[in-house]
């Protein structure tokens, strides 16, 4: 059974207040992580305030080099991280180590691109004058995150955050603490300092007490119903926040396309871990004269998909993250079967798989917009496939939701892939592709799934205040729009 505790100022601390965590697969207890209250998010956040001003004036090499040896930590760890993250939120292996070797990948990238991106920067005005522009570190960063991707997406924050000068008081999900306490431990076995990062598990409480402490900003990533909380409680005051929510995407199959490619592009995007990804092809759209075709292949494709135990190696599907989620689910499928849909396979707990939150693959069809699977986001194994018959059509069904993060598009026509790009609200377009990840590449989503940037330089920059500096060099001495005026 594994002993949570918190990592406060460089200590492993103890916690009176405990919670469970459980194995998705089986139900059972496999530990016991500490829940950290107003008293002890406190604590971790005074540790990060005395460690900020020797912190933010470590030369930003010297932090670049710690990051490069938590990439190489996170390798030479991964057996332990990929099983650790399987058996808290259920996913199989091979996903699992896809994360762990792509949070080593983004570390890395951060590491050796960072610095370019908060380099300052000259902008010339006249022969006698010159401005620049700097990028200074904003303070106590309270890092909040879900479970969804416990490795990957706190590391998307706490990297280049620590890497411009601030300081980390970080609160992963707590459906994942104990992958978030690997978080901390790795940080501090590749030299990171006591109080630069602080981890303090618990549940949406310790959240709120993150949120309303003595922080400067707060990188959030979860539902959108947390973040409009997260905003308002801010608002008070008047933290810097930065959002990334949840989705609803849209998946756009024209006629002209390569429509197997589309078929297994779109199992993929739906069922990858389980069905709970923020980008996810979470309303699938097809042209009317393939749609039969695309619907036979799709289900025919999913009924082939192997659901069990996440740490066996044939295993396509593990089960849903909790129980909660798993009733959230059924609920939106029978809402959908109640105004008429059709279930065309799925729709169930597999009869073998009664013990652990397993949920069957499953697809509905004849979905109509006034069903829940349409307006909320659906976060488990479930897509919803309808029929379009032109362009603006298409357009007007993808951009009917509240969320805007990601789209899908598939076409040959690069005229009609453009005119889409476009048109489409949301952060991102993959055209022929779906929800691949680059480094370099922004992550973003407008309307209902937030307003923060993550990745790239645009996600470097989030974590810095800009300091405008001008200065006269002495020329130039008359400034006619002093006093006097008269004159
Ligand atoms: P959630 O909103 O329930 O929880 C996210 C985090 O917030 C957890 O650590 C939780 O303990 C904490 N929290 C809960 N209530 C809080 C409160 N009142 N104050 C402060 N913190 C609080 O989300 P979840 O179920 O963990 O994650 C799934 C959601 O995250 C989905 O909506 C998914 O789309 C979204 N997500 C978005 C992205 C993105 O990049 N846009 C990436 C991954 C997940």
């Amino acid at each position: 059974m594994l002993e949570g505790k918190l990592l406060i100022g460089g200590k492993w601390i103890p916690c009176k207040s405990k919670f469970e965590s459980l194995n998705p697969a089986t139900g059972e207890v496999f530990g016991r992580a500490s829940l950290a209250g107003k008293k002890e998010v406190t604590q971790a956040v005074e540790a990060a305030r005395l460690a900020f001003p020797e912190w933010k004036r470590t030369d930003i090499s010297e932090r670049a080099g710690i990051f490069i040896r938590i990439g190489e930590e996170i390798l030479k760890r991964s057996q332990e991280l990929k099983t650790l993250i399987t058996l808290e939120m259920g996913r199989p292996l091979f996903e699992s180590n896809i994360e762990v070797r792509k949070t080593s990948e983004i570390i890395k990238y951060f590491a050796n691109e960072g610095k370019n991106y908060l380099e300052e920067e000259a902008i010339p005005i006249n022969p006698h004058e010159s401005s620049i522009t700097r990028f200074e570190p904003v303070g106590v960063v309270g890092v909040i995150k879900p479970w969804n991707y416990p490795l990957l997406l706190p590391f998307w924050a706490i990297a280049p955050a620590l890497l411009a000068g601030n300081t980390v008081v970080f609160k992963p999900s707590d459906l994942t603490p104990f992958a978030g306490m690997e978080i901390g431990k790795i940080c501090q076995d590749a030299g990171i300092p006591d109080g630069v990062i602080n981890v303090v598990t618990g549940d949406g409480s310790t959240g709120e007490s993150l949120v309303s402490s003595d922080i400067d900003m707060v990188s959030f990533t979860g539902s959108s119903q947390t973040g409009k909380h997260i905003m308002k409680s801010s608002a008070e005051k008047l933290h810097r926040i930065s959002l990334e929510l949840g989705g609803s995407d849209a998946f756009i199959v024209f006629r002209d396309a390569d429509i197997e490619e589309a078929i297994n592009g779109a199992v993929w995007g739906r069922f990858m871990n389980c069905g709970q990804a923020c980008v996810s092809p979470k309303r699938i759209f097809v042209e009317d004269d393939i749609a039969d075709s695309f619907i036979e292949g799709f289900v025919k494709r999913t009924r082939n998909l192997v659901i069990g135990n996440g740490l066996d190696p044939g295993t396509d599907i593990g089960p849903m993250v909790s129980l909660e989620q798993r009733e959230k689910l059924k609920l939106q499928v029978e809402d959908a079967v109640r105004l008429g849909a059709v279930i065309e396979c799925g729709g169930k707990k597999p009869a073998a798989l009664q013990d652990g939150f397993y949920y069957e693959p499953t697809v509905l069809t004849g979905v109509t917009p006034e069903m829940k699977v349409m307006n909320e986001e659906v976060f488990g194994p479930v897509a919803v496939i309808s029929v379009f018959d032109n362009m603006d059509e298409a357009l007007a069904l993808a951009n009917g939701t509240v969320y805007g993060l990601g789209a899908s598009v598939w076409t040959k026509d690069m005229d009609i892939a453009m005119r889409m790009s476009s048109q489409l609200e949301c952060g991102m377009v993959w055209i022929n592709e779906i929800c691949t990840l680059h480094p370099q590449c922004p992550w973003v989503g407008i309307k209902h799934s937030g307003m923060g940037k993550d990745l790239s330089r645009y996600g470097v920059r989030e974590f810095v205040s800009v300091k405008h500096v001008n200065v006269n060099f002495g020329g130039g001495k008359t400034r006619g729009w002093w006093f006097p005026y008269g004159k």
